[in-house]
Formats: structure tokens, C-alpha cells, sequence
């Protein structure tokens, strides 16, 4: 099947006489005859659903969807993106450890990356993306265990390279973790380009109309960790939380996912509800014709405000003058995504009248679903930012973050346009 077939018919496969729809379990718990067949489920010596924390149904037929989207052996939801980004790291990571990720990346991730997860022992090194590959290998140290990377960062809409860090992460042993949130597996699959693991912030495009926070794993299944077991002990030594299960021998290549489930989902909880499950399926099954959508526009407002005088810089991998241009050409050939960013000239101040001008577009701490939104950075999403991890990031004080949505591009350009006037 093509994806965009795919995005209809995989995961939840109704049987004769079966709801068409994918039915809600909105149940917490699951019943059993007999004591002992609870007991399998407890020491995954079976497979089946007993308390909804760890697993349910419905969540599961949206996982496997997204998991045959985007090419990979297994994956899970999570309540958000931000528990997705945390249990990708956390499953290969544990206090004293050591990964890499790009310094730009979304701002909650530069947070928990940073901050949240120093404090759990675990040292997070962001690079510069646009070093050269000998000059990120020095980074690495005998404990790093991953590499992580937005496919499009959020806000600075810049493309990843994928060959580059998918180089450097395998010749040092350690898998490449890859936020795929604003291409969706539409526009890029990060397996395709050598990357292990995938995340993503369901609450973006795939949800699409801004009703449900969520998030999802997915793996790949090419990752060897018995080849460097000794890196991975979590993964490849026995459990003692679970009688010595070791994930490797009794999972294969369904061992990471397996473990984040059991381990981190049983003891942290970050589960998402089956009703928002339910309607990220619904999101998922329109995905392809939005995205199309989303890019058509975005390329569209970005020409329109790089022949504008009043615009100081446009960002976008669309335009054929931006920087990102011949990367998103080699990764994102359809697309890029329906977000750019930037800026208006007469700095902060010309930026804040111009966004209080809008009508059609509204101010919201959120980005990629239905509706034109946008918002400014320096003093939203990132205030939490120094000015210095701002300019770390890539993120001018100016800069503002576009969402285009999936109205006519006439009036979104036309909404703007009566906004510069203002300034
Ligand atoms: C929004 C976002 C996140 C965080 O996701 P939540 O669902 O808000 O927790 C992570 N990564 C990227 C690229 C995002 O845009």
C-alpha cells in the first residue's frame, strides 16, 4: 500500500460484522478467568491487555498505524511528545550516561535535554547540526549513548542531515533518534535515511485540528544492541523488575519497545487516553491530503513575504533561495511542512505590532494543525531561554514562527498583508 492508503487501512483492521470505526476502550482494566492467566500477562510470558497504564487496545491499533507509516517493527503512544522525546533517551540512558543531540531542536526537548535530565545524572552535549562530521565525532565520549535530531527543526524550520549523523552515530556504536514531528512520515521516513528510532508529537499534524496532546515511538528494529551490549545493559542483561527477563533474547527486535513499555510506561505512567487515540486516528486518516495542503500555502506565504520589502528574512526549505534547499530536495522531495519562520523589519517591537494586527491568523502556543497561528519565540515557547541558548538555538529575537493552516492562501496572504500595512 502507498501511505496515503496506508493512512486508511493500517493498524485497526475491522472483521465481519465488526465496528468500521476503531472502536474506544474506555476501560482501565481487562477481565480474566482465571488467576493464572493474569499472572502470564504480569511476567509477559503472554501477550494480552490487563490494566490501560501499560497497554489498550485502541492505543495500540493507532501505534501500529503509525509504526507501518513510518516502516518500523513496533511502537507506542505516549501522553505527549515531550514523554515520547523522554522515554526515547531514558530507555538507552541512565545517570552517568552521555548523548548528543542538535542544539536546534524544539524548545521543551532543549529543556528536558538540558536541564530536566541533568538533574537525573544524565549529560545531554548539543552541537551545532551544520558542523562537519569530523569536527561532531570530537563530541563524542566512551559513554555516549545516542544522537538525537528534529527531521525540521521547531522554530528554526531547518532540514537535518540525515547521512551525516546517521554516519556518525553508527561508527560510535549508539543508535540516531530522530523527532519526525513536523514532516510526519508524509513528507520524510526517517528509517528510509538510516535513522534507528523515530518520535513524534502526535499533537501537531497527525491530530491536525488541535483537539488532543499525544506522542508516539516507533522503532525501527535495525539497531544491534547485542552487538554493543555492553553499552546497553538495560536492554541486554537480565531485568530484575521482571524475573530476569532479558529484552533482547526474548523480544528481538521488538526488545526497545517492549522494554519502554513494561519499564518506563509501568513505573512513569505517561500513557495516552483512549479517547485521544481515538481521535488521532481520525487526524492520521486525513494526514496526507493536510500536508499537501499545509506546504502548498506555506510556499506561497514564503514567496509572498520574500518580495516584500517590509520583511527582513523568510525561512523556508520550499523557497529555491533558502539555505536548506537542496536538503530538503534530497529528504523531503514532496515537501517540507506547513511552518516557517521570520521576521519583519524594525525588529521585536515591529514584530509584536505586526502580530496584534492580525485577524485570520491567531496568537496560540501551538503550531502545525488546521487553523493559521503563529507566535513569537523569544517571547513565548523559549522566554525560558537566555538570550545566549537563544542564539545557541538559532532563534533571533525577532524571529517568528508562521503555522500555516489549510485555509485559502489568498486570505492568509491577505490577512498579512493588511497587518504590514499597519506598521
Ligand atoms: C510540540 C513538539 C514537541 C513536544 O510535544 P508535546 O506534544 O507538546 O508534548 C516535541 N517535538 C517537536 C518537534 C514539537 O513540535
Amino acid at each position: 500500500m502507498k501511505i496515503d492508503t496506508k493512512l486508511l487501512h493500517e493498524g485497526y483492521k475491522p472483521q465481519k460484522g465488526e465496528a468500521r470505526q476503531l472502536p474506544i476502550y474506555q476501560s482501565t482494566t481487562f477481565a480474566y478467568d482465571t488467576s493464572d492467566e493474569m499472572g502470564k500477562l504480569f511476567d509477559l510470558e503472554s501477550s494480552g491487555y490487563f490494566y490501560t497504564r501499560l497497554q489498550n487496545p485502541t492505543n495500540d491499533k493507532v501505534a501500529e498505524k503509525i509504526c507501518a507509516l513510518e516502516g518500523g517493527v513496533a511502537a507506542m503512544l505516549t501522553s505527549s511528545g515531550q514523554a515520547a522525546n523522554f522515554y526515547a533517551i531514558f530507555n538507552i540512558c541512565e545517570a552517568g550516561d552521555h548523548f548528543i543531540a542538535s542544539s536546534s531542536i524544539y524548545g521543551g526537548t532543549y529543556n528536558l535535554f538540558g536541564v530536566t535530565m541533568k538533574k537525573m545524572g544524565i549529560e545531554c552535549t548539543f552541537v551545532d547540526q551544520t558542523l562537519p562530521e569530523e569536527e561532531l565525532a570530537k563530541y563524542f565520549k566512551p559513554n555516549t549513548k545516542a544522537v538525537f535530531g528534529e527531521t525540521i527543526t521547531n522554530p528554526t524550520v531547518t532540514v537535518f542531515d540525515f547521512e551525516k549523523f546517521a554516519n556518525l552515530a553508527h561508527s560510535h556504536g549508539v543508535p540516531l533518534i530522530v523527532d519526525n514531528t513536523f514532516a510526519t512520515p508524509v513528507n520524510c521516513r526517517p528509517f528510509e535515511w538510516g535513522a534507528d528510532i523515530v518520535t513524534h508529537s502526535t499533537t501537531k499534524y497527525m491530530d491536525g485540528q488541535g483537539v488532543g496532546v499525544g506522542g508516539c515511538i516507533v522503532d525501527s528494529g535495525n539497531f544491534d544492541w547485542t552487538k554493543y551490549a555492553d553499552k546497553f545493559p538495560g536492554l541486554t542483561t537480565p531485568d530484575e523488575s521482571y524475573h530476569g527477563i532479558t529484552y533482547t533474547e526474548k523480544f528481538g527486535k521488538g526488545a526497545y519497545i517492549t522494554k519502554a513499555t513494561s519499564q518506563l510506561m509501568r513505573d512513569f505512567g505517561s500513557i495516552q487516553s483512549p479517547q485521544n487515540a481515538f481521535y488521532l486516528n481520525l487526524g492520521l486518516e486525513t494526514l496526507h491530503l493536510r500536508v499537501k495542503r499545509h506546504c502548498d500555502n506555506a510556499l506561497a506565504v514564503a514567496e509572498f513575504l520574500n518580495s516584500n520589502d517590509k520583511i527582513a528574512w523568510v525561512h523556508y526549505a520550499g523557497l529555491k533561495t533558502d539555505k536548506y534547499y537542496d536538503m530538503a530536495q534530497k529528504y523531503l522531495p514532496n515537501g517540507t511542512c506547513g511552518v516557517l519562520c521570520f521576521a519583519v523589519k524594525g525588529g521585536r517591537e515591529a514584530s509584536i505590532r505586526f502580530m496584534d494586527s492580525l485577524k485570520l491568523a491567531s496568537i496560540a502556543t501551538h503550531v502545525a494543525d488546521a487553523k493559521t497561528c503563529l507566535l513569537h519565540p523569544a517571547s513565548h515557547t523559549h522566554r525560558q531561554l537566555s538570550e545566549e541558548q537563544l542564539i545557541e538555538a538559532g532563534i533571533s529575537p525577532d524571529l517568528i514562527r508562521f503555522s500555516c493552516g489549510i485555509e485559502d492562501a489568498d486570505d492568509i496572504i491577505d490577512d498579512i498583508r493588511q497587518a504590514l500595512d499597519k506598521i
